[in-house]
């Protein structure tokens, strides 16, 4: 006596179906990628459970993926040895959109209506995805949880999906019946199912059969010596583990052994992924133990500001039954998150003096998150050496200067590197402010965005250089410099003149109030009447205005 329960979709699936039975999206195959990515995972956890010594159900059974075909029955069939599902995870997860796949497509769709093409190929849409060579799928499976019986989900991914018990005595694991549509009885031959999973899957760490043969090859790419590999394989794998259509802009292969012992694979991806306003978690690395994957994105290891940074990280010194739970707190993990930032950093310092002109394309791309790292007091001082700006001595706001070519430039006793905040290139020109330094040549660099003045101000000098703002520039510091000629052509204040101002001072005074401190006549301004100036221990009036909204 089965029981068939019937079930609705969640509404935001049916947003997805509709939109995947709907589209034009050709390159259809990525579906397989991503059954094979489900079965994937669900043999990672079933290794992590049985590793950390939990019951598990069959536990002798080989960690593998089987696929199969029927072109006469036009059935395509993908099984595998994981964690299997309960009912009421078979409800869950496969009735929701899970985390990862299709909830990012969902939230890019919300943006880019007219891109599809390009977002469902670089993100993965997750199971789902199956439906556009599918018109019904059947998914049985069984837990590896001892007391769980088999269950199976089947839908023709219109509003709703059933669920089914099974026959108990199945195998540990989940089996998915691809029933396929008419036109799409290509992704029943067995020729067609190995070319797709060694261009979309070959990387995947557990054996995958088609029709009995293996098709990937499995190495841990990573523990391979430098020397054996070639490019080519390096930007497989990049490709394989972030679904990039570009090759990475950068690749660093590190294999340490003290004062703990990794290997990692890291990738600079060539386009920044950042979507402004969608508030997207950063990728992380994935970490391996002894080869096994123990978490995929991992935070801890790489600093926010080296965000951009893809790519696996894989220790022996890490016990194999670590849990998820305790990573943060591993001593080891530490260490390792430590000498990775460092060799990231000196990676990229390296690029910096070697390769002056790629280091900039780098920076234009992934600039914005690498200023992040003022807080990271370990790695400072190559910090600093790696911050470029735009500044006064550029010819437009695409020009980017080092600190270090900044102070080459400098003028003589010029013991403070100036900065000036604003939108623009065209607001610095009408900054009054910035008029003495036009008129004594003195180079200011131009901050742009928030971000980098409180870079400055958290390093707050760089060598014996102290920051300073243009706006705390003391007007001496600066009349020690020769002035351009046009300005020598001013004339000093007679004692007439300045009784005359003294009297105006006291009114301008009188009615500021305490709205100012001090009104003093200057040798600063040659085009402006007045201007603000800040006391010299006082906030900028950029950072004021920051201040004031944070507050708010
Ligand atoms: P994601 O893989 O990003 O979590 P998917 O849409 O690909 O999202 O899959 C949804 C969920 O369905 C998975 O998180 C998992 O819980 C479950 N699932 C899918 N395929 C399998 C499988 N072969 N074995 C066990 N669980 C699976
Ligand atoms: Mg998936």
């Amino acid at each position: 006596q089965k029981k068939t329960k019937q079930h609705e979709f969640r509404a935001e699936v049916k947003q997805l179906l509709d939109i995947l039975a709907n589209s034009l999206y050709t390159n259809k195959e990525i579906f397989v990628r991503e059954l094979v990515s489900n079965a994937s995972d669900a043999l990672d956890k079933v290794r992590f459970e049985i590793n950390r010594g939990a019951e598990v159900r069959d536990k002798d059974l080989p960690l593998e993926i089987r696929i199969s075909c029927d072109k006469e029955k036009k059935l395509l069939t993908i099984t595998d040895t994981g964690l299997g599902l309960t009912e009421e995870e078979a409800i869950n997860n496969l009735g929701t959109i899970a985390k990862s796949g299709s909830a990012e497509f969902m939230e890019q769709m919300a943006g880019e209506q007219n891109n599809l093409e390009g977002i469902i190929g670089k993100f993965g849409v997750g199971f789902y995805s199956v439906f556009m060579a599918a018109e019904k799928v059947v998914v049985k499976s069984q837990s590896y949880l001892p007391e769980a019986g088999p269950v199976a989900w089947s839908s023709d991914g219109s509003g709703v999906f059933e669920l089914e018990d099974l026959e108990p005595g199945r195998q540990r694991g989940t089996v998915i019946e691809v029933h396929l549509k008419d036109d799409e009885l290509s992704f029943a031959e067995a020729d067609r199912l190995k070319d797709i999973i060694k261009r979309h899957s070959n990387f995947i760490g557990f054996p995958i059969y088609v029709e009995d043969e293996q098709v990937n090859t499995i190495p841990a790419i990573w523990r391979e010596p430098k020397f054996s590999l070639k490019q080519e394989q390096y930007n497989e794998f990049y490709k394989f583990l972030t679904f990039d259509s570009q090759d990475p802009f950068e690749t660093i292969h590190i294999s340490v052994d003290a004062p703990v012992q990794f290997n990692a694979l890291l990738f600079i991806p060539q386009t920044s992924h950042d979507m402004p306003g969608f508030n997207q978690e950063r990728p992380g690395v994935d970490l391996y133990v002894q080869r096994v994957l123990i978490q995929k994105g991992n935070k801890d290891l790489i600093p926010e500001y080296l965000g951009f940074v893809r790519g696996v990280v894989d220790s022996e010194d890490l016990p194999l039954n670590i849990s998820r739970e305790t990573l943060q707190e591993n001593l080891v993990l530490g260490k390792i998150a430590k000498n990775l930032t460092k060799q990231v950093v000196s990676h990229l310092q390296k690029m910096a003096d070697k390769e002056p002109e790629r280091y900039l394309e780098f920076w234009r791309e992934h600039g914005k998150t690498f200023k992040l790292g003022y807080m990271d007091f370990a790695n400072r001082e190559r910090y600093a050496e790696l911050l470029r700006f735009n500044s006064s001595a550029s010819d437009d706001a695409e020009g980017l200067t080092s600190l270090a070519e900044y102070v080459e430039r400098k003028k003589t006793d010029q013991n403070d590197i100036y900065y000036v905040s604003g939108p623009s290139r065209e607001a610095f020109e009408l900054n009054p402010h910035m008029e003495i330094f036009r008129k004594k040549g003195v180079e200011v660099l131009y901050l742009f965005e928030p971000l980098d003045e409180f870079a400055l101000e958290a390093l707050a000098k760089y060598k014996e250089y102290n920051f300073k703002s243009v706006e705390h520039a003391d007007t001496k510091d600066l009349d020690k410099f020769e002035s351009t000629e046009e300005d020598k052509k001013q004339t000093p204040l007679s004692s007439e003149d300045k009784e005359v101002f003294d009297r105006f001072l006291e009114h301008v005074k009188d009615v500021l109030g305490d709205r100012v401190t001090k009104v003093k006549v200057s040798t600063r301004l040659s085009d402006s009447p007045c201007c603000l100036v800040n006391p010299d221990d006082g906030m900028t009036s950029s950072m004021q205005k920051i201040m004031h909204i944070v507050n708010k």
